[in-house]
């Protein structure tokens, strides 16, 4: 990869940094639909620099209907044989990972 190309996704995955903060704070407000585009904004990101999210925030990410999660807000998360089941209150959509302590 050439340096122009990492500068580039070094920013990119600064800007999803910020952008998820954004979307976490809109989500506690209760402006979801607000969320949802910075949530858009960050897949696009993701997508176009090749940014590959972590765990935690993919955690907070509904990629069926772009929902920011937030457990007892627009999520529901239970623990199930080892697993965090987190449920989008939205969509409906299930996600699931290993539990990790
Ligand atoms: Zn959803």
């Amino acid at each position: 990869m050439n340096w122009r190309k990492k500068k580039a996704r070094k920013i990119a995955w600064e800007r999803i940094q910020i952008l998820f903060e954004l979307a976490m704070e809109e989500g506690k407000k209760g402006n979801f639909e607000r969320a949802r585009r910075y949530v858009e904004h960050i897949l696009n990101l993701s997508t176009k620099y090749k940014v590959r999210l972590p765990r935690e925030m993919k955690m907070h990410i509904c990629k069926r209907c772009h929902w920011i999660l937030i457990p007892g807000k627009t999520s529901q998360v239970r623990l199930k044989k080892g697993k965090v089941v987190i449920k989008c209150l939205n969509c409906g959509a299930y996600k699931r990972y290993p539990y990790k302590k």
